[in-house]
């Protein structure tokens, strides 16, 4: 495995021995960790980034646990790292500086699902399988749905600004957060938000904290916007001889008016991965698009009609619908084991999460077998083809090849920021992609950022070697 080293220097043991001690005295010590054989797990996540095994893991019950570890991090001078489920894809939650981890797994209560306000307060530790099954089983949906969704959790989601597959109808992460109770460094506890759709009092607040990655503050209760369950869902697959033949689909169903709730394309080589997971795809389909249509009967009826018609029209293999719930979950589980199964073609791999503007879709696709190709590196790519988000992962055996797939990602970064897109979709910066965020934004823009974080948390302790180019926390 290709990993990127810590950036930061470990923290001073005389001051996580101050921080041991007030932590004991505040939670008890059975909310805190020490061990290294307890704390080594919370050093990473599903990313390549090497964390350090954390000097302390807090398992966090309550607000106040929350509020006491936050105030401890500043008085003993130990960097902080809140964690949900560890399933980020960029190194959010790796403790780079080691100190305190601060697990939130333990809170996990849905508090209330109300159906007359279509509001949903939870704490950051409830697992967005379970949001969803309580929303369902009010007649309500929540739509984000990152591929993690049987993993991952709230508070992570909001830090992440996490989309998935139903982005493209129905939006992000963001589009549904209406409230956040959220604790600073030092302890000072924030409600941002409302409980309301509309609402402009001050600046919006949430909005920051939402997308921030870890780096501000962290949250202990959210406030969600539901909406109606639709009616009825209908997966299709269409398979197609090239890449090209299934964007011009996607170009065609958007022309006809369809926006389907789920618009999933999968390469060649992210073909052969589904097939090595034994899942029957026609052997000379070169691409694929997974759709879910939803709505009432009648809608759905139409937009499937006009699907075929955009799929005949890109000279598609063949169209299937998915005949009953079993089929559907089916192809669902290879989709979203894809990335796992990515893994084992090859000794490393690194993936990256861009966005193009969705008509750039297919320039997107010809940049990624461009890069591979000049630089003799292994590209496969996957996504949600209806936002122009593509996961392109590079793969390779050899630890010589390295300096080629950096010149490969930095060729398709380049590309992608050249047409007007984005370094990432959904995974954030977190430690792996700090070197390109100034290739995509200005330094004016930097600055202002680095400007809130100092002002929110002037020692740098709350997540350190995040997002920006470290510079180090300045308390050690
Ligand atoms: C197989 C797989 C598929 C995935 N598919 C998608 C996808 O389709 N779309 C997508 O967007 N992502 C996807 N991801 C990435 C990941 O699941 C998301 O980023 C998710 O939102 C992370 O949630 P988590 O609970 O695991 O957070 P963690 O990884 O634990 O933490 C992520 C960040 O959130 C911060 N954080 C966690 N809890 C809090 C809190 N209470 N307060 C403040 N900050 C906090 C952490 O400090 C860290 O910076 C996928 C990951 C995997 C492994």
């Amino acid at each position: 495995m290709f990993l990127v080293p810590p950036s930061l220097p470990p923290t001073p043991k005389d001051l996580v021995d101050k921080a041991h001690i007030l932590l004991d005295r505040k939670l008890g010590p059975s909310k805190v960790l020490h061990l290294p054989e307890s704390c080594e797990r919370f050093s990473r996540d599903e990313s390549e980034a090497e964390g350090r095994v954390p000097d302390l893991v807090v398992l966090a019950e309550t607000l106040d646990d929350i509020r006491d570890t936050l105030t401890v991090s500043v008085e003993a001078r130990v960097p902080l790292t809140a964690r949900g489920a560890g399933t980020g894809r960029t190194g959010g939650a790796v403790p780079v500086a080691g100190g305190i981890v601060l697990d939130t797994t333990r809170m996990n209560q849905i508090k209330e699902i109300d159906r007359g306000d279509l509001v949903a307060v939870v704490a950051p530790g409830v697992i967005l399988k379970d949001l969803h099954a309580a929303a369902e089983r009010e007649g309500l949906f929540y739509p984000p749905d990152p591929n993690s969704w049987e993993t991952c959790m709230l508070g992570g989601n909001i830090a992440e600004n996490a989309g998935g597959p139903r982005a493209f109808k129905y939006g992000v992460t963001r589009d549904y957060v209406l409230g956040l109770e959220t604790t600073l460094m030092g302890g000072t506890t924030l409600r941002t938000g409302r409980r309301t759709v509309k609402g402009v009092a001050g600046y919006d607040m949430t909005a920051l904290f939402v997308g921030s990655e870890g780096t501000l503050g962290v949250f202990s209760e959210i406030t969600l916007k539901l909406i109606p369950k639709p009616e009825t869902v209908f997966t299709l697959m269409g398979l197609f001889g090239a890449a090209r033949d299934a964007t011009v689909a996607v170009e065609a169903m958007i022309r006809r008016g369809v926006v389907p709730r789920c618009l999933e394309l999968t390469d060649s080589g992210s073909l052969d991965a589904m097939r090595a997971q034994g899942v029957g795809i026609d052997a000379s389909a070169r691409a694929m698009l997974l759709i879910d249509l939803d709505g009432d009967m009648t809608t759905c009826e139409r937009d499937m009609e006009r699907v075929g018609e955009a799929c005949d029209e890109a000279k598609a293999i063949e169209v299937l619908v998915a005949q009953d719930a079993s089929q559907r979950d089916r192809l669902w589980a290879a989709r979203r084991e894809l990335s796992h199964a990515i893994r084992n073609m090859a000794k490393n791999k690194l993936a990256e999460d861009v966005v193009v503007p969705r008509s750039r879709i297919t320039d997107l696709m010809d940049a990624v077998e461009r890069s591979g190709q000049e630089y003799g590196v292994r590209t496969l790519a996957y996504g949600h083809a209806g936002d122009g988000n593509l996961h392109v992962n590079f793969l390779w055996d050899d630890d010589e090849d390295v300096p080629k797939v950096h010149k490969a990602i930095e060729a398709m970064m380049r590309h992608v920021i050249e047409m007007r897109g984005t370094i990432s979709g959904e995974h954030g910066i977190g430690v792996l992609k700090i070197p390109f965020l100034p290739w995509e934004q200005s330094a004016e823009l930097i600055a202002v950022q680095k400007g809130i974080k100092d002002q929110l948390d002037p020692l740098g302790l709350l997540n350190p070697g995040k997002i920006f180019a470290p510079g180090g926390h300045k308390a050690c």
